[in-house]
């Protein structure tokens, strides 16, 4: 692996979603690659999903921290295979929990590639991230973000959001 490219994966390895910031594109498995071609380096991204407004910041931001760390390169973004929640590492979703929203759940591999379905209420109760109380509900399926949905707890009566899985 030459510098350049740990040099890159070392600048970008600070990067924060735009919208969580306690956890970072690596975490979350945006940020898949960083490596070495004959037209320099090239880093791969994969958006969390069409239309997830952050995504142009996360190129941006991208782009940018490298041009300061004096990084000429190129990002490509990769949409097959897509990116999906499973991608996030444990660390991420513990980081989640902490900020005040709920993991995602793992996807049901057999529905994944039904759209409805993904949008439904999950089958699993979503865990309060404040008390860890399962007795929530579904207050809205769409939260602060498209990405989330907003439940409230019914013990510590808080609300809050639930990454849902993709
Ligand atoms: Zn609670």
């Amino acid at each position: 692996m030459s510098s350049t490219v740990d040099k890159a994966w070392a600048t970008l390895e600070q990067l924060t979603d735009p919208e969580i910031p306690v956890v970072t594109l690596r975490e979350l498995g945006i940020l898949r690659d960083v490596r070495e071609t004959a037209e320099g380096i090239e880093v791969v991204i994969t958006p969390t999903y069409s239309g997830c407004p952050a995504m142009g910041q996360i190129e941006d931001d991208v782009r940018a921290s490298l041009e300061r760390a004096g990084i000429a390169a190129r990002v490509v973004t990769r949409l097959a295979p897509a990116w999906t929640t499973d991608w996030m590492s444990d660390e991420a979703k513990e980081k989640l929990r902490e900020y005040g929203i709920a993991p995602p759940h793992h996807t049901p591999k057999d529905v994944s590639v039904v759209k409805f379905v993904r949008r439904a209420a999950p089958a699993e109760p979503v865990a309060c991230p404040l008390c860890g109380s399962t007795h929530t509900v579904v207050t809205s399926q769409f939260g602060s973000t498209a990405c989330k949905a907003l439940y409230k707890c019914l013990h510590c009566q808080e609300p809050f959001d639930y990454f849902k899985p993709y």
